[in-house]
């Protein structure tokens, strides 16, 4: 499945959800997340609706490193040059609460509310 209509991420990528966009380009979206636990907090997600990495295959590795690859950049441009956290939840133990593949860029002077 490309799209989920159920899937707020997807709704965010359809633009039927509104966010704070951080970077778009053809696969892959950025926005600032809307429980920030840090001065910079965003998400970089696939356009494409993978749930989790436990459905990533090797269809998805040249997107993965995409996502991954911007990170640094859009981490110092959004103001997290002292350094920033990458992380990715997955499944209920990981504490995943939105089920459409995201890494959480979290950086920004601290102190911060969680990490
Ligand atoms: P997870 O726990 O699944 O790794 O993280 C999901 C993240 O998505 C949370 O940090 C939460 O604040 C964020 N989030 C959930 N719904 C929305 C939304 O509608 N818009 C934005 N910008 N972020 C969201
Ligand atoms: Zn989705």
């Amino acid at each position: 499945m490309s799209h989920d209509p159920n899937c707020i991420f997807c709704k965010i990528v359809a633009g039927q959800i509104p966010s704070k966009k951080v970077y778009e380009d053809e696969e892959v979206l950025a926005f600032h997340d809307i429980r920030p636990h840090a001065p910079v907090h965003f998400l970089i997600i696939p356009k494409l609706h993978v749930p989790s990495l436990w459905e990533v295959g090797p269809e998805h590795q040249a997107l993965l490193g995409r996502m991954l690859t911007l990170a640094p950049r859009l981490a110092l441009e959004q103001g997290a040059g002292n350094g920033f956290k990458t992380l990715i939840n997955t499944g209920a133990d990981g504490g995943q609460e939105v089920y459409h593949l995201h890494v959480h860029v979290i950086g920004g002077p601290r102190p911060w509310r969680v990490g």
